[in-house]
């Protein structure tokens, strides 16, 4: 049961995450209680799909007993050991041994971390490390896409466009920089794919070209669906338009897989389905299903040899009392088990199933666009199809759909002024699915009656 005393606990002493303090403080928690499967129930006993598996990360679904399990043996037999000084334990070595395996191409050294924002913020410090070793310091300067999501910390955060995580922080930093997003439903080059990638290509050059040419430039960062932007997913080939300027002018190209990894948009990695191998590639999320926290760093062989030969005796400065922690990594390998042994492929059909669902809601008069690949997808809406006019953000459209969704029995992602965001867990079932999508038009067809969003 839900009892006021916790809403007041809450209220006095729990700080939450990129929230309004004095609107949470009025709004109250929403305490969640049980999960099992792609389902989750509220303290009032209200049972919701989760169509967006907590945040985007718990792919492989709620209660699965062989994680639990894991977890358990693990917490017993050996509950932590540093991989400081030597030392270690078998479940990351195992882990990280599968994930290379994984991983395209020679993406065959894993860095754990503890989450997204670190797994990121070690790709600078191995993104410099790398470019001292090789005798180019100089090269220190990095760039990213405007709409992308890198994480929180204080350098992350500076790759990450979004507004709100930038002011008052002096960020981006004077060595971070941005380049327009792909973003084809409101692009100002049109929305030809062709032409798209090519004004990307573009801008990628200009940049470098604007930061005093490539000799200046450390990496180039991408997701290969823009997630938190509001799933903005490329052109055909565009990452790979993108990866081959980088290799051209010896610019590491790093992909953000935090939440595409993990079959999310239908292989292990979408790296893999866009043909390309960066040079190192962060994954957190769908490495435990949100189980437990874990991040991790994939860096190619040539990366490893090259910090590793110039480093010699010394040692590489950078390191996490939690990296490589038992308890995940057993989480991990548990978890890698249940994507191998055909859940994957279930959400291989059921990702065909949401999207096929989706689009059928693209007549409805909100709907602007319909968009995704996989178990990953987006419904943005618009007042004007014809102008692409956005909900009115003085209406608190987000919010206002949010909670008629969670009344219809549907967790979704809000975004902005009317971007909905999906995610489910893989393990969803068609009739799961096909709930997703009939509770989404139950829900545009409320907010199409509310007269403050029209
Ligand atoms: N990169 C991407 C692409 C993300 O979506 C996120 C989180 N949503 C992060 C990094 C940061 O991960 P975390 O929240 O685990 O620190």
């Amino acid at each position: 049961m839900l009892s006021n005393s916790l809403i007041e606990l809450d209220r006095a002493h729990l700080v939450h995450p990129v929230a309004s303090w004095r609107g949470h403080e009025k709004a109250g928690v929403r305490m969640l209680t049980a999960a099992k499967g792609a389902t989750v129930t509220d303290a009032t006993g209200h049972t919701l799909i989760d169509g967006f598996a907590g945040l985007w990360c718990v792919n492989a679904g709620y209660g699965q007993d062989s994680v639990i399990e894991a977890a358990t043996t693990q917490l017993r037999e050996l509950p932590y050991a540093t991989g400081y000084f030597g030392l270690g334990s078998e479940p990351p070595i195992r882990l990280a041994a599968r994930l290379a395996d994984h991983a395209p191409g020679d993406l065959n050294h894993v860095y754990f971390t503890l989450g997204g924002s670190d797994a990121v913020d070690s790709t600078v410090r191995f993104a410099r490390y790398y470019w001292n070793a090789r005798g180019l310091p100089q090269k220190d300067q990095f760039i990213s896409l405007e709409q992308g999501y890198h994480g929180s910390s204080t350098v992350g955060a500076g790759l990450t466009a979004l507004p709100v995580f930038h002011a008052g922080f002096g960020l981006p930093m004077d060595w971070q920089h941005k380049i327009p997003s792909h973003y084809s439903y409101r692009n100002p080059m049109g929305s030809d794919p062709a032409a798209i990638t090519a004004a990307s290509v573009a801008q990628l050059r200009a940049k470098v070209e604007e930061l005093g040419g490539a000799e200046r430039v450390a990496a180039f960062y991408a997701e290969p669906i823009q997630g938190s932007g509001g799933v903005l997913v490329p052109p055909p080939g565009w990452m790979a338009a993108m990866r081959a300027v980088c290799t051209e002018l010896d610019i590491l190209f790093v992909a953000d897989e935090v939440i595409t990894g993990f079959g999310r948009t239908g292989p292990m990695f979408a790296c893999a389905e866009e043909g390309i191998v960066p040079d190192m590639l962060t994954c957190a999320k769908g490495l435990t299903s949100g189980y437990v926290p874990m991040g991790a760093v994939f860096l190619s062989d040539r990366m490893y040899q090259t910090i590793a030969d110039h480093a010699g005796a010394a040692a590489i400065g950078h390191g996490f009392t939690y990296s490589a922690h038992p308890v995940s990594a057993a989480v991990g390998l548990a978890v890698l088990d249940l994507y191998e042994g055909g859940l994957l492929e279930n959400g291989r059909a059921m990702g065909a199933r949401l999207q096929a669902g989706l689009a059928g809601l693209a007549d409805h008069p909100l709907v602007g666009e319909v968009r995704g690949r996989g178990m990953l997808a987006a419904v943005e809406l618009v007042t004007d199809k014809a102008a692409k006019t956005p909900l009115p953000a003085a209406a608190l459209p987000s919010q206002r759909i949010f909670d008629r969704a969670w009344a219809n029995g549907l967790v979704i992602r809000a975004f902005g002024n009317g971007v909905l965001g999906y995610a489910p867990p893989l393990c969803c079932t068609e009739a799961e699915i096909d709930a997703i999508v009939e509770r989404t038009l139950l829900t545009l067809d409320q907010t199409l009656e509310d007269p403050d969003v029209r």
